[in-house]
């Protein structure tokens, strides 16, 4: 038996011992986030098992074979936990990581504001020192979740006498107080997945730094890694079981067994891009249209899955190479651009099949059963929903011309835009409003 059989092995007969469905969401995760079995991947010394990615893949697929309710989804396991892991003290461990990993607390990520996406680090968000505090004033935008959120990942500008890189920290910041207002914001496929943050004399703690004072730069590469690693792999900002975790949604008083089918369901609801899942959606939809004898709709099937195979050979390629302890450079960043090249072929595709039901899209659930009724295709919405979101992954985590510049300086070796971002104080910078 390989190691990876063996993991397996183990957690299931740790699942036959503790798996109970009548055990509230709550009372499950606590016992889950405790054994190390939530994030495998995180260290023994912060609540995980030191497993690499392969062996927590197949821990999270045992657990969904078994019929076990998995571990709390969301930013908080896929960003939170493990940057605090590699930069957080003892006792940030503690608190935050077992919160996170026992599905108690909810987190948001406030990076991105109004002036300061692509630029993340000429952040205009505010931390003064007030005695064991810092005082907060700032606008956040796009924070995924942030409505349901107990704590968030925060950066803000604690010196503005040093190039604008130096002068930043990161924060875990309470989301429940006076000073901070989220406002969802409506998207255009209907839903409401993110929200503008404002922070008007909020609190934090002196200790809830991450990281040390003005290393947040360096801490938030962290955040950023993991989240470009997450969205390659084919992850999203809402990785996860089917249950959410923390105070807000109200799930941790239900039972636990009521959202293991939910989780199939909703793996059925966002196609997986990269798993092929979407190609095989859209080779059954061509044939029910009539449009599988169109030579160019045959043409771009088999575009899709070459660029998906492509996409799986890559990620195995390197799982291999980290195994021996190589590494192939901007293998991150070309996965994201791949991901988003294949997300615009299934949307473009998709929407040629349906023709032009394609133009029919519900934004409540209502409508959508009675859409469903009307055309007599439910599995229509999919891809119009899908149609509607491909904009978002060639955005978040880094857009696909940030990608192209990452890729051209740091592993092309080209010259960098002239700036005298790292040599200038960031209050004599030029700001953008
Ligand atoms: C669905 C979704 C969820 C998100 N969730 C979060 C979240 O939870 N938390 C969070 O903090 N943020 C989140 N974001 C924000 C995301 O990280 C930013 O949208 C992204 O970094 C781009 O920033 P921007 O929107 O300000 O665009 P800008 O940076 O203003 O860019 C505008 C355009 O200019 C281009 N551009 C900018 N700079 C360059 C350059 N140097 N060279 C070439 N082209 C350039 C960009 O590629 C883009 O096309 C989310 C975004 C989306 C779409």
């Amino acid at each position: 038996m390989s190691a990876v059989d063996d993991v397996a092995a183990e957690v299931k007969d740790w699942l036959g011992e503790n798996w109970d469905p009548d055990l509230t969401v709550g009372e499950w995760w606590e016992r889950l986030g405790t054994s190390g079995w939530a994030a495998p991947a995180l260290p023994a010394d912060a609540f995980g098992k030191g497993l690499s990615r392969e062996e927590s893949v197949r821990v999270q697929r045992t657990i969904a074979e078994f019929g076990a309710l998995g571990a709390p989804g969301g930013l908080g396991l896929l960003l939170a936990a493990p940057t605090i892991a590699t930069h957080g003290d003892e006792a940030q461990k503690q608190l935050y990581i077992s919160e996170i990993v026992t599905g108690r607390k909810a987190w948001c990520q406030l990076f991105s504001e109004p002036n300061a996406g692509s630029d993340l680090a000429g952040l205009q968000t505010r931390a003064e020192r007030d005695g064991d505090e810092f005082v907060i004033n700032g606008q956040k935008v796009w924070t995924s979740g942030g409505q349901v959120a107990d704590m968030g990942m925060l950066l803000a500008r604690t010196d503005v006498d040093v190039p604008k890189h130096q002068g930043i920290s990161y924060f875990a910041i309470d989301m429940h107080q006076p000073g901070i207002e989220v406002r969802p914001l409506r998207e255009m496929t209907g839903r409401a997945l993110f929200n503008e943050v404002f922070l008007t004399d909020a609190r934090v703690p002196a200790d809830a730094v991450i990281g040390g004072l003005n290393n947040g730069w360096a801490v938030a590469n962290t955040t950023l890694a993991f989240e470009r690693a997450g969205l390659g792999a084919g992850g999203g900002s809402e990785a996860g079981g089917a249950a959410t975790p923390g105070t807000v949604a109200g799930n941790l008083g239900k039972r636990a067994g009521d959202f293991v089918q939910g989780m199939s369901q909703r793996g059925a609801a966002m196609p997986g891009v990269m798993s092929g899942a979407s190609n095989r959606l859209l080779v059954e939809l061509a044939k029910q249209h009539g449009k599988i004898d169109d030579p160019t709709v045959r043409q771009d099937l088999m575009r899709l899955h070459t660029l998906n195979e492509i996409a799986r050979f890559m990620s195995l390629r390197q799982k291999a190479l980290r195994t021996s302890g190589g590494d192939i450079p901007g293998l991150g960043n070309i996965a994201k651009l791949s991901m988003s090249q294949i997300l615009r072929l299934s949307r473009d595709l998709g929407l040629r099949i349906l023709g032009p039901h394609g133009t029919l899209h519900a934004y409540t659930a209502e409508d959508r059963t009675r859409l469903d009724e009307a055309t007599g295709q439910p599995a229509n919405a999919m891809v119009t929903e899908m149609a509607l979101f491909t904009q978002a992954p060639s955005i978040y985590g880094g857009t696909d011309e940030v990608q192209h510049n990452i890729l051209g300086e740091r592993v092309l070796g080209l010259p960098k835009e002239p700036s005298n971002d790292r040599t200038t104080a960031f209050r004599d910078l030029p700001k953008n409003g």
